[in-house]
């Protein structure tokens, strides 16, 4: 799994629309991260930026979230790939109220969800107040998630498996709603 073939999947399976979502891995000093103003389901290698962990870019024109992933990667040494998408329920429902985990593979993969208010997106506030969260995967309300992982893998199953809990608990509301 690379970064190429998870921006297509998010893409495809509608985790982002549009021009929506980043993604980022880090590899020693260096991360790589999506281009600003891409759409995830087209891009390519060379379309890749490249940063240093201090923000010096060495190539490309790096996301407009730039900053909250730098701020992760620098806070937290195990993190080594961020994903951001505009996962639909994950969005809705974690900007209305905590998301339960309903079954094993949920508690398994997603041990702390964290929960930022609505900041601009792409300031500087945002990466701040994203950055001082200890989830494994952070709702920004009314905007989308942020998962992190050891991997790109890890990540990539923590968005999917974020949204498949997001849709149980948006279906235990509807039944006990009747
Ligand atoms: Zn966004």
């Amino acid at each position: 799994m690379n970064i190429i073939e998870v921006c297509k999947a998010l893409y495809n399976r509608k985790y982002v629309v549009g021009s929506g979502g980043n993604i980022s891995i880090r590899e020693g000093d260096r991360i790589y991260i999506t281009p600003t103003g891409s759409i995830l389901g087209f891009l390519d290698w060379n379309d890749l930026a490249i940063v240093k962990l201090n923000g010096e870019v060495v190539r490309g024109k790096p996301s407009s979230e730039l900053n909250l992933h730098l701020k992760i990667y620098q806070k937290r040494e195990d993190v080594k790939a961020i994903i951001h998408t505009h996962s639909l329920l994950s969005t809705y429902i974690g900007s209305r109220r905590e998301i339960e985990m309903k079954t094993f593979e949920g508690k398994h993969f997603i041990k702390k969800i964290s929960y930022v208010d609505f900041l601009e997106p792409g300031s500087l506030e945002l990466a701040e107040e994203v950055s001082k969260q200890d989830g494994d995967v952070i709702i920004l309300k009314d905007h989308g998630i942020v998962a992190l992982g050891k991997s790109l893998e890890e990540a990539y199953i923590k968005v999917e498996v974020l949204e498949e809990q997001a849709k149980l608990n948006l279906l235990d509301l509807l039944l006990n709603s009747l």
